[in-house]
């Protein structure tokens, strides 16, 4: 009897293994997406809510640095590189995300890689200070290269360099809703700002199980899933609830090294596009899937639309 018993339980577990479903938090657009609000008080206090959410939920998010932030001109700028050290102080990553965010649809191979080296600088600066190492590059507009000869340059030159390309898989609209909701609150409409918020939660859920579903119909299981969200006021008090979110979803935080680790990163992409989409679309256009498979992705609602114009 107490073989069967453990029996249940070693097959119950081994199960249970197997399902276990893990994500990835990046931030993108480090320090802090203000939209004009220059305050400083009002950015630290984003910083702050991230990084205090990321710690409260046991979250290894990475922050993706724009690095022309971090600059007067040239000159740089102590407050946002402070900004971006509370991220390395508190435990969590960094990683590179170019200089000032060019579109690699519009710009040539040597352009790009310039601004990229030149933006890894000061986050490479920042990392060596505490001891730790730059390992990741994601891509301004998820713009890996519209072509196979520019895609495979960019990606020859990465792997040369030594940066890993962190992709995405739970690709969303966060920005529509933080544009909106910073116009909101900046009105004071109460009623408006937490409608938007409760709404992006729905938004969200909504693409959990619709990138649950896609991973499930082109790999027959759960993946580890890496979202992005970028680092706006939205999100930093919202970030709790979309932490619960995932939990109750029946997920766990890893940090990217962990995520990359699951070997449907290994799959290849031999469709180019001028897309920034998630790479769970990009494998699926690879293998062949028609607009069919992509049919629900979830859209923020048109009044959040409305409000971003
Ligand atoms: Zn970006």
């Amino acid at each position: 009897m107490k073989f069967f018993f453990l029996f249940i339980v070693l097959s119950f577990s081994s199960v249970v293994w197997a399902q276990q479903k893990k994500v990835c938090f990046s931030i993108d657009d480090l320090p802090v997406v203000a939209y004009g609000m220059n305050d400083t008080s009002f950015q630290k206090d984003i910083t702050e809510k991230l990084i205090a959410s990321f710690t409260r939920n046991h979250i290894s998010a990475i922050g993706f640095v724009i690095a022309k932030k971090l600059f007067n001109d040239t000159l740089k700028n102590p407050f946002q590189i402070s900004l971006v050290e509370r991220w390395i102080n508190c435990g969590l990553d960094i990683g590179n995300h170019t200089y000032s965010h060019p579109d690699y649809n519009s710009v040539s191979l040597k352009e790009y890689t310039d601004d990229l080296l030149k933006g890894e600088v000061i986050i490479k600066e920042i990392l060596e200070r505490k001891g730790r190492h730059i390992k990741y590059f994601r891509h301004p507009f998820l713009h890996t290269g519209n072509t196979k000869l520019k895609a495979d340059s960019l990606s020859n030159f990465l792997a040369q360099h030594g940066s890993t390309i962190a992709p995405v898989t739970i690709d969303t609209d966060d920005y529509f809703f933080a544009v909106a909701y910073q116009r909101a609150r900046m009105k004071n409409d109460t009623a408006l700002y937490r409608r938007i918020g409760r709404d992006y939660l729905v938004y969200m859920e909504k693409k959990i199980l619709f990138y649950e579903y896609q991973a499930q119909a082109l790999f027959g299981r759960n993946i580890r899933q890496i979202l992005l969200v970028h680092a706006s006021w939205l999100n930093s008090e919202y970030m709790d609830s979309l932490a619960l979110l995932y939990t109750s979803h029946g997920y766990t935080f890893i940090s990217m090294e962990k995520a990359l680790e699951d070997t449907v990163y290994q799959t290849p992409v031999t469709v180019y596009g001028k897309w920034g989409i998630s790479w769970l679309d990009r494998w699926a256009l690879s293998r062949g899937k028609q607009k069919d498979f992509f049919k629900g992705d979830p859209a923020p609602p048109e009044y959040v639309m409305k409000l971003t114009k």
